[in-house]
Formats: structure tokens, C-alpha cells, sequence
């Protein structure tokens, strides 16, 4: 949590205009966007010059985000963003707990940085390269941080419609819309606050979730022909092969979500899902879990990876059926109840 002190100095630092760079995970999903677009906005109405520098490009199921389009992308435009990196007086992280989720290129730029930093995150065991910490895993979402953040600096009142639609955009696909056990009675009286102020709560589910393409319903269908179920060990995992991608067109973003499936039939606690990356060189995995199973814990301790409890991922240079057979073995001496 943030103390009284630290709010003070943030409220100084923030008292006069400055550059601010904002930046949100490799691989970006709604929380990172939606908590770094409202973010940006925030300080937008506070008069500072502030940018949102995303490691890669974000999935195109989110493009409707409002001002998404100032969205620097480090990869592709690496020049421009290293300037406004070097050029920032004060660097937000959001969504992300370790430096290195931005990619080698972007954490060396980041680690020559001398500003102050502000982290802003809800992952477990942050490292500490950030002069301010807002750092708590009890919270549902980075965007439900980045209100209590705004709240804190008692400026709740520039919440428009535009900062409150990125940031219930968060809340809604990290709290798996308001189902999974982070989601309180504070959550929802923020979004009946960011009701109250006009955001478009219903359009913004179907931009979300009504919006898929074909070849990602397609690539959906695959991953649940190919889905394993292992009673005995109440799991189940599924992968999509590179070539399977290939073979429907897959652009960014069309494996999100899909991963939720495995754990939608009755008595499966822990799901897997393995997704072959040619470019990169690795299996991305991902690791759902029901209750009390950590996958945080598991994704750490087996395949470089973490996260929270119930969602978490890690990757693997293996092989892709390598890495499926050094998850089966891990299954006999891991206790999932
Ligand atoms: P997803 O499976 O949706 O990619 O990720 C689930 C959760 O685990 C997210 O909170 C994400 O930030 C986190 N996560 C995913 N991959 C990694 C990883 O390789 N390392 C760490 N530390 N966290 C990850
Ligand atoms: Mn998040």
C-alpha cells in the first residue's frame, strides 16, 4: 500500500506539467491497456505530457479504445520510443511486477533510466526498481488500482467517461466479468460510479467478447478437439501447434480467453494451455486454476513463469510435445484439490 508520504511526494512531483512514459506488459491485454490509456488520459487532464509506450503491438480486439491510437509501440517504432523514454522525468509501470515483461531491448532502456518510477500492479513478489510502490494482490484488476490510485490523490473528480470506459474495460476481462473471488462490493461500486458517468457498460462487453473474427472461432474450435482431459489429476491442458495457426490465419489476441474453456467442465481443477510461438522460439503457456490450487506457485517453481493464484503462465524452449510430457510428469507429485 501507499503511504500517506508517498502520496504527498507523487502530488508534488504531479504539481507542475511533466513528460511521463506509461508502460503496460509485453503482449498487453485489457487491463494493461485499459489501465494505461485511462491512466494517460488522467494525466492528460492534469495537463502533463504523458505517453503509453507498449513493449509490443496490443491485440486488435481492443483498437476501440478510446485514444489507442497515441499508443507508441516499442517494437516497431523503437527509435521514437527509447527518446521518449530517455526524455521522461517520470516512468508508471502498470500490470506488470518485473521489468523483464517488457522484452530485453525495452528493460535495458528502462534500467539506464535515472527517474523516479511508480509501479501500479496486482502480481505477486514485485521487484523493487520503483521509487513508489501501489502494489497489492488482493485487487481484481490494475484499472481498479489506477482508480483507488486517483481517488488517493483526491482528484476522483476528472473521472469522465473516457478515463472511466478504459478502466472498466480492465475490470471487466481481469475479473473474468465480475465472476472470479477478487471481484468485491468496492468493484462494483466503482462501476456503478463509472455507470453513473455515462460509459457504454453493455457495448463495451460485445466489443469485447462479440467481436471475434471467424478464423479465431476456427482457431477456438481446434484447441477444444485437441483438449485432453486427465480425470485423475481433476486436470485437463489443450495447444495449438504453429501450424495450426498458420493454417486459420491467427492474428495477435485470438488465443486470449481460450484457455478458460478447460476449466468449464465439472471436477477440473487446474488447466493448461500450450501454445506453440515459431518467431519467439517458445511454448507460451497458460494456467488456470478453481479454488485453492496456486498457479502462481506452480508456474514459478516449473516453467519461469507466475501470476496469481487462480490465472497465471510461464513458456518453455522445449519442444512443444516436450513440454507437454514435462507437464504430465509434473502432475504425479503436484497436489491439485
Ligand atoms: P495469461 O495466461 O492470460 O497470458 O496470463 C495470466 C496471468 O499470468 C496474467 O496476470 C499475466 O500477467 C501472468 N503471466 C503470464 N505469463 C507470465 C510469465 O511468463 N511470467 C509472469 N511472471 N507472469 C506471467
Ligand atoms: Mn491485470
Amino acid at each position: 500500500m501507499m503511504t500517506s508520504h508517498d502520496i504527498d511526494k507523487i502530488k508534488s512531483l504531479l504539481a507542475s506539467p511533466k513528460k511521463i512514459a506509461i508502460i503496460p506488459h509485453r503482449n498487453p491485454d485489457g487491463d494493461a491497456m485499459g489501465s494505461t490509456l485511462g491512466l494517460r488520459h488522467f494525466l492528460k487532464l492534469k495537463g502533463h505530457d504523458a505517453t503509453v509506450i507498449s513493449p509490443n503491438e496490443f491485440p486488435d480486439f481492443l483498437t476501440w479504445l478510446p485514444e489507442s491510437d497515441t499508443v507508441k509501440v516499442f517494437e516497431k517504432d523503437t527509435e521514437t520510443s527509447t527518446r521518449i523514454l530517455q526524455e521522461a522525468e517520470i516512468v508508471f509501470t502498470l500490470d506488470f511486477n518485473v521489468l523483464s515483461r517488457t522484452g530485453d531491448t525495452m528493460e535495458a532502456v528502462l534500467k539506464a533510466l535515472t527517474v523516479p518510477f511508480i509501479m501500479i500492479d496486482h502480481h505477486q513478489k514485485p521487484d523493487s526498481y520503483a521509487a513508489y510502490m501501489f502494489s497489492d494482490t488482493s485487487y481484481g484488476s490494475t484499472c481498479e488500482m489506477v482508480y483507488h490510485f486517483i481517488n488517493m490523490l483526491n482528484e476522483k473528480d476528472l473521472i469522465d467517461k473516457t478515463l472511466a470506459t478504459c478502466l472498466y474495460t480492465g475490470i471487466v476481462t481481469d475479473s473474468g466479468s465480475f465472476r472470479y473471488p477478487s471481484t468485491t462490493g468496492t468493484t462494483h461500486r466503482i462501476v456503478a460510479e463509472f455507470i453513473d458517468k455515462g460509459i457504454d457498460n453493455s457495448e463495451i462487453h460485445s466489443l469485447l467478447y462479440d467481436n471475434h473474427s471467424h478464423n479465431r472461432i476456427q482457431i477456438l474450435a481446434r484447441a477444444l478437439q485437441n483438449m485432453k482431459v486427465m480425470p485423475l489429476y481433476k486436470t485437463s491442458y489443450t495447444y495449438l501447434t504453429q501450424d495450426e495457426l498458420n493454417s486459420f490465419g491467427h492474428a495477435k489476441g485470438d488465443t486470449e480467453g481460450i484457455v478458460n474453456y478447460g476449466l468449464s467442465m465439472k471436477d477440473i481443477m487446474f488447466t493448461a494451455m500450450f501454445t506453440e510461438n515459431k518467431d519467439e522460439g517458445i511454448i507460451k503457456i497458460s494456467f488456470r486454476s478453481k479454488d485453492g490450487f496456486d498457479v502462481n506457485q506452480y508456474a514459478r517453481e516449473h516453467f519461469s513463469g507466475g501470476g496469481h493464484i487462480n490465472a497465471a503462465g510461464g513458456k518453455s524452449t522445449d519442444t512443444l510435445e516436450a513440454t507437454i510430457q514435462k507437464f504430465i510428469a509434473t502432475l504425479a507429485h503436484t497436489k491439485i484439490d
